[in-house]
């Protein structure tokens, strides 16, 4: 039978992730609260969630997809261009638009639907993406998908990507550079002065991904205003998933851009629209983000103090990431963690480079600083070797 042939296909593969320590496994989390989650009847304080504020819990945010199911329903019944579009969508893109300094805005299903769609929507067969080696995957993704050249820099630096822009951008009609504004793995932000500076210079469309720093950086503006940004991104795209704690994606740009994604973009026109509760909840976030600023700068402030006491590099961001280098040395370190009630997961290849496994840690909005440094300490004597 033809499902033989299959199944052996699949074992030999898990095979031969499991020999490189690289088999996954999914683990019920039952969350307690913003920070605390029980785990194979384990109770743990979690430093790996990308709930920056704790909206995941929030009971404003839980009243408003509550009153948003009651009025609209659990699901929005089709694609936002036939029936889906429900009257919630219109008001949280006013809302991005404007925290994000953009005319117009765009709210997908997810940040990967976005990325994976927004790009080929743009860029043809016939155009070059220059991407940062450290982009996030769904960047990788959608950039694959427009079938055009792909020219990939070494992380944050801008000699190379000037080389490649230099070599490369004459022989396209149309250059787009996309990187994370915050990256994901390791914490740093992206200069989005000189890359503006750059897309200027060679004609080339800039497009963040702003996934963990709406909410976090920038006075919970994101990676646009963080550290004096000053040069407006034409494309700044993200995701409700993380700080604003529900889920969603989102791209803020112009009029004109905004209006060609609603048109010709697949992940938008063929997938239906999100269900009425997510959309309410993020309104409750950016309520909740542009009423209290310190609220924001709580995570980046917290991951400092953890910084600080291990002699790292200053965060940047709520993601601080302790590289290890060998996986197997990555998953001992986390399952002792875990024995002193911590969750840190430990993050492996392929979603990091080869020999850089490690401990990304994150901080939330919600943590208290006794936590903060008991983990400090607890890393300082059992993985850093006292
Ligand atoms: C999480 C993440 C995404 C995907 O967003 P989802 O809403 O979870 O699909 C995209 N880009 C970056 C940088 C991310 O970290």
């Amino acid at each position: 039978m033809s499902g033989d042939s299959l199944d052996a296909f699949a074992r030999q593969k898990l095979n031969s992730l499991e020999a490189k320590s690289l088999r996954r496994n999914l683990t019920v989390t039952h969350r307690l609260s913003a920070v605390e989650v029980e785990r194979s009847g384990r109770r743990l304080i979690d430093f790996s969630s990308n709930d920056y504020l704790g909206f995941s819990q929030h009971p404003k945010l839980k009243e408003a997809a509550q009153a948003a199911t009651a009025d609209y329903g659990v699901g929005s019944t089709g694609s936002r261009l036939i029936t889906g579009n429900h009257p919630l969508f219109r008001e949280l893109e006013q809302r991005l638009a404007a925290l994000k300094d953009s005319a117009d805005c765009v709210v997908f299903g997810s940040g990967f639907l976005a990325n994976s769609g927004i790009i080929p929507a743009l860029m043809t067969e016939r155009d070059a993406v220059f991407l940062d080696e450290l982009s996030h995957a769904c960047i990788f993704y959608g950039a694959r998908l427009t079938l055009g050249a792909q020219h990939i820099f070494r992380h944050n630096d801008m000699d190379h990507l000037r080389e490649l822009l230099t070599a490369h951008r004459a022989n396209h009609p149309h250059a787009l550079i996309v990187t994370d504004g915050v990256f994901s793995m390791d914490g740093d932000l992206a200069p989005l002065g000189t890359l503006g500076t750059l897309a200027d210079e060679f004609d080339a469309w800039l497009m963040t991904d702003d996934a963990h720093g709406i909410g976090v950086v920038g006075d919970g503006r994101g990676s646009s205003f963080a550290n004096g940004a000053d040069h407006h991104v034409p494309l700044q795209m993200g995701t409700l998933s993380k700080a604003i704690g529900g889920y969603g994606g989102y791209l803020c740009a112009s009029q004109a851009v905004c209006e060609l994604i609603r048109n010709r973009c697949r992940t938008f026109v063929y997938s239906t629209g999100l269900p009425p509760g997510p959309i309410a909840a993020a309104i409750a976030a950016l309520d909740l983000i542009e009423a209290d600023p310190d609220m924001a700068a709580r995570p980046l402030r917290l991951a400092r103090s953890f910084t600080r006491a291990l002699n790292l590099p200053a965060a940047e961001s709520p993601i601080v990431p302790v590289v290890l280098g060998d996986t197997d040395h990555t998953l001992t370190a986390a399952k002792m963690l875990e024995e002193d009630g911590f969750l840190v997961v430990p993050i492996r290849p392929p979603t990091v480079p080869e020999g850089t496994s490690r401990l990304r840690i994150t901080f939330s909005a919600a943590h208290q600083e006794a936590q903060v440094e008991r983990l400090a300490q607890t890393i300082r004597d059992r993985v850093m070797g006292g």
